[in-house]
């Protein structure tokens, strides 16, 4: 099978005075299939972010070849780049971005604009309110997000990835601004669409996190590591009725 994600060698540097350059992605080698949920971790300064703007089609290797969907990327100009990101990725980040003064579903609809095909105000409308119940937010629909929680936040975030039916999500620390019950309920969005054959792959520090993905690769100094798939991953159903069950527990305990 034709791997969606395809990086053979890659490489980049940054600047171009040998003095100053740094050599962030040092010869990066990866597969990944359809239907894969992958971590990416690493320390800090170890070119995750670097090899992510690369998977986003938002920045070029410096070296190497990078193919998704069996189309090499790089022979690609900047429109047509363009173009084909919108088409196969979704993009879900840290701090949500969303509109603030706009409501979820306009929030939603934004990717359908920027589109290629013409797409009627009615079917955007349709698909954006599709996204949001796929995450269980249909009945939020004209809420602001000051008006919702961070993980509803983002919730709509993932929607919005959603609605140009991307084959792969790329999510930068997607729980790095959320509490842990909250980063469960989110990993539990994110294994449902995978169960549903999205490929995701998704950029987090946290090893409890991590275990939610079915494969985990380690970056340190720009090569990859470690590449392992993962032992007892857990589900997010069977953690969440944990952690209810605990706070159960407390209240027992508390008297309240
Ligand atoms: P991570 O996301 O794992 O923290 P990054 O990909 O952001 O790592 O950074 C990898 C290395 O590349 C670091 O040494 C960082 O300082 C350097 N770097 C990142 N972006 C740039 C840039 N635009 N110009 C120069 N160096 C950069
Ligand atoms: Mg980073």
């Amino acid at each position: 099978m034709q791997p969606v994600v395809k990086l053979e060698d890659i490489h980049k540097i940054y600047g171009n005075d040998a003095e100053i350059e740094v050599h962030a992605v040092r010869g990066v080698t990866i597969d990944i299939q359809k239907g894969e949920f992958v971590a990416l971790m690493g320390a800090s300064g170890s070119g995750k972010s670097t090899l992510m703007n690369i998977l986003g089609c938002l920045d070029r290797p410096t070296r190497g070849r990078y193919l998704l969907d069996g189309v090499d990327v790089s022979g690609l100009d900047r429109n047509d780049r363009a173009d084909f990101r919108n088409q196969k990725l979704g993009f879900v980040f840290q701090g949500f971005n969303l509109l603030a003064r706009t409501t979820a579903i306009e929030n939603v609809e934004l990717p359908m604009l920027y589109s290629h095909q013409r797409i009627s105000a009615s079917t955007m409308r349709d698909r954006a309110l599709k996204a949001l119940e796929i995450v269980g937010l249909a009945n939020r629909a004209d809420h602001l997000p000051s008006q919702l929680s961070g993980g509803q936040q983002q919730r709509v975030a993932i929607a919005r990835s959603l609605v140009n039916n991307p084959q792969v999500l790329l999510a930068d620390e997607p729980t790095g601004n959320l509490d842990s019950k909250t980063s469960v309920e989110v990993m539990g969005v994110f294994q449902k669409l995978n169960e549903q054959g999205i490929t995701i792959l998704m950029v987090t520090h946290e090893l409890d996190i991590a275990q939610y993905c079915k494969r985990n690769l380690i970056l340190r100094d720009g090569k990859l590591v470690s590449d392992i798939a993962v032992k007892d991953r857990f589900i997010a159903e069977v953690e969440m009725g944990k952690l209810k069950q605990a706070e159960a527990d407390a209240k027992l305990v508390s008297g309240n």
